[in-house]
């Protein structure tokens, strides 16, 4: 059943000089609004690209491209539905946006186009933030988890927990409704080891939380040490490639610099906070007191010191700045020699070397473990917090549940209470139930246009 809301458009194309600049413009009635501003050979077909020139409002021509028109249901969002291919001019494309806006049509909010797939059940919601997953993936990791979830295999893994707790109930009102008749029961024997059943594949669904929460939005990687002792040389040997600035002379790194790496397939961010340092100039305190609040954000902290030369009082200022946060001591340039009291003043750091590329494999699997993640080839779908929050009470209902069959007799329409409460909370993550709020926090975080 689709239904056809007020036409919006957008820009879809990202803002900036390129080939081609795409609007879409999406609802009831939207090609009648906007058809006199356009001159096309002949009649319009359905999905077929015309050549059209699209007028301005002196009537002189914008500029030509190629029209799309997607008549309801067969659309992306299910309504009348117009693609519009211009040149990729700012200009070319804020004029005709505004030509489309002077015709009545508002401007799209952040995802609303996929909000409108959503709610004319063309995806469900997993496969709708699947779609704004795939458009910010970082890496090849989460573009492939995306693609996957948009394909509909997390969807599928939730809509058959549900199936196993409705057809769960519907032996549960069965025997309420025919409890006279001889009908098929299962039972308490049976319930219970299919609720844990049922249980333990929410935990495994719940045990990639951590793991998709990072693919998502990368990890928040700082490297820190004295100048010299080989940040930004250990920052190039992860990347690996020559990206940041390095040099012999002290404090020539950039402060902030910032690049997309990947541990194992998930992103990282890269805060590289040369601004770290022990200083007692009041000008340079400032710049040390914005470094270390970005420092505070990072998921891990890379403590690097210099293995080869003895320990100076500044490594120990740094190290009582990062030692409270989630930190791995790295002792680099190892190939260079190793002074054993830097390794007794830290024991557990993982020996590297920038140069030779000695211990890299080590430290980053040292990084993914500290922060519990698994990176598996096998499933590769993995739980947002949105879902996480859900299946958590789901469990939670399922597990009293149990903890009450197990101990006392249930009247069966307790029974089908509590599994439709759980039952519930897997709809809402499927978007089979859904309230405006929680649709609004979920596209709001797209872009304009998809
Ligand atoms: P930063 O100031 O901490 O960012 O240090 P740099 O990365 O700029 O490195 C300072 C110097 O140490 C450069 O000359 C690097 O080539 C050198 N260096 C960095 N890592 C290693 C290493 O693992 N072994 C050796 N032998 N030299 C290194």
């Amino acid at each position: 059943m689709v239904r056809q809301r007020e036409p919006i458009v957008a820009i879809a194309t990202p803002f900036g000089e390129s080939a081609i600049g795409a609007i879409r413009l999406s609802g009831l009635g939207v090609w009648e609004r906007i058809k006199e501003l356009f001159i096309l050979k002949g009649n319009l077909k359905p999905r077929y690209a015309h050549f059209v020139k699209l007028k301005d409002k002196d009537g002189s021509v914008l500029d030509e491209g190629i029209l799309i028109f997607y008549p309801s249901p067969r659309s992306y969002t299910g309504e009348d539905m117009v693609e519009l291919f211009l040149h990729g001019n700012p200009l070319i494309l804020k004029k005709a946006l505004e030509l489309f806006l002077s015709k009545g049509i508002r401007l799209a909010e952040p995802g609303e186009f996929t909000k409108r797939a959503f709610l004319n059940g063309k995806l469900d919601l997993l496969q709708a933030e699947a779609v704004g997953d795939l458009i910010g993936a970082k890496s090849e990791l989460s573009l492939k988890s995306a693609q996957r979830q948009l394909q509909g295999e997390l969807s599928s893994l939730i809509s058959s927990l549900r199936n196993r707790l409705l057809e769960l109930l519907a032996y549960v009102e069965a025997d309420i409704e025919f409890s006279e008749e001889d009908i098929p029961t299962l039972s308490k024997e049976q319930v219970i080891s299919l609720l844990k059943e049922i249980l333990k594949d929410i935990d495994k669904l719940l045990s990639t939380v951590k793991t998709g929460e990072f693919l998502r939005r990368g990890i928040n990687l700082a490297i820190v040490g004295k100048p010299n002792v080989g940040k930004s040389s250990l920052f190039n040997a992860l990347l690996g490639k020559e990206r940041a600035i390095v040099t012999d002379i002290p404090g020539t790194t950039r402060d902030f610099l910032q690049e997309i790496l990947t541990l194992k397939g998930i992103p990282v961010n890269l805060i590289d906070t040369a601004g770290i340092r022990y200083t007692q100039d009041p000008v340079e305190k400032i710049g040390v007191e914005r470094s270390l609040q970005k420092l505070k954000s990072a998921d891990m902290v890379l403590f690097v010191v210099d293995v080869s030369s003895s320990l100076e009082e500044e490594d120990l200022n740094i190290y009582s700045m990062v030692k409270d946060l989630e930190h791995i001591v790295v002792a680099n340039k190892i190939d260079k020699g190793v002074v054993e009291e830097v390794l007794r003043s830290f024991p557990e750091a993982v020996g590297v070397s920038a140069l030779t590329g000695y211990g890299l494999e080590e430290l980053k699997d040292a990084i993914l473990q500290r922060l519990g993640l698994h990176v598996s080839n096998s499933l590769q779908v993995y739980i947002t917090v949105r879902h996480e929050n859900l299946l958590k009470k789901s469990s939670e209902v399922l597990k009293s549940l149990i903890y009450k069959l197990e101990r006392e007799e249930l009247f069966p329409e307790i029974l089908m209470l509590d599994l439709k409460e759980a039952l519930n909370y897997l709809e809402e993550i499927l978007g089979v139930v859904s309230t405006e709020d929680i649709l609004g926090s979920i596209f709001a975080r797209f872009c304009i246009g998809k």
